[in-house]
């Protein structure tokens, strides 16, 4: 598992539903002596409480039967760029599921609009969630286990950096801002990452290890990052500073200032940073630069990292 969002857990009564899905199948319950459906799956219909309750292949089209956009995570582990579109659905069955809808905007959604079932595959382990869209929309199938995006091109935009001259006290007193540099490339920290990461370091703590036990006993869900982990990962973050010192002979990384870890990093997320320069001081050792670099669950206001890194050039 490589996501803090909780999954489903299947149950001796519920497993036929988990398993149609994953073959792209919509089963719900009918039951023989009253004729009708029940949904969620259980040992009894929910009409005449009868045990003659059989699992059918239906469509799985219906209507929508009501919606909300959550645009602040309903659970910390669903936060991310996009709202969370939740519904529920009325099948041609006549039963209501309680779904997320996909591949909609939110002006396309109206209340009594015909949907069709679609596939979401949530985890590696092929895990199976029935999300909903508009009939028309061509998408059967979606992909969402968490992955690595794809690595920022090398050394692109050079022409844009400010060349800064050491020497020119104005052009450095001019970088400090409170203003942040955009978003640098997103991150996957995944379960294997902070597996890696604890073997290296020997900071095996279950809360980062064991994710069976730090969902049942942890506070947040699930495992979480060492700090120290997403601390080094800036390396991997690059954050576009928009200038270039020159002039100096040597350029050394001095430690940091003040290093918080406001906020966890939960296994599956996307992190990525920015920057921005708090100060430039010349001292007897050299120039001096704190750069503020924050790192962030991307969707997450409050930071993960508060990083004040001592850039000391001579
Ligand atoms: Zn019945």
């Amino acid at each position: 598992m490589s996501s803090n969002k909780p999954m489903p857990v299947q149950t001796d009564i519920s497993a036929p539903f988990w398993e149609g899905l994953k073959e792209g199948r919509v089963l719900i319950q009918h039951c023989s002596d009253c004729e009708k459906w029940t949904f969620y799956p259980r040992r009894h219909c929910s009409h005449c409480f009868s045990h003659q309750v059989e699992f059918r292949e239906v469509s799985g089209e219906g209507v929508l039967y009501t919606y909300t956009v959550a645009r602040i995570p309903t659970l910390p582990e669903f936060a991310g760029p996009e709202p969370q579109l939740m519904a529920v659905v009325e099948l041609d069955q006549g039963v209501r599921v309680n779904t997320t809808l996909v591949g909609l905007k939110e002006d396309e959604i109206k209340i009594g609009m015909r949907v069709k079932p679609v596939r979401a595959l949530v985890s590696k382990d092929g895990t199976v969630l029935l999300r909903f869209t508009g009939v028309d929309v061509d998408l059967a199938e979606i992909d969402e286990v968490p992955k690595q995006p794809e690595a920022p091109a090398a050394e692109t935009a050079a022409a844009s950096v400010r060349q800064i001259p050491l020497s020119d006290e104005e052009a450095l007193q001019s970088l400090v801002s409170d203003e942040f540099t955009p978003w640098s490339n997103q991150l996957l920290v995944d379960q294997d990452m902070i597996d890696q990461f604890a073997a290296l370091s020997g900071d095996d703590y279950w809360i980062h290890t064991d994710p069976e036990r730090a969902r049942k006993e942890g506070p947040f869900g699930g495992t979480i990052a060492h700090g120290a982990l997403v601390q080094v990962l800036t390396s991997r973050l690059k954050v576009d500073l928009g200038f270039e010192i020159t002039g100096f002979t040597n350029m050394v990384n001095y430690g940091s200032e003040r290093l918080r870890f406001p906020s966890p990093v939960p296994a599956g997320s996307l992190i990525h940073a920015r920057a921005r320069v708090k100060s430039v001081e010349r001292l007897r050792r050299g120039t001096q630069m704190v750069l503020e670099l924050n790192i962030h669950v991307v969707g997450q206001e409050r930071p993960a990292v508060i990083n004040d890194l001592i850039i000391l050039y001579m």
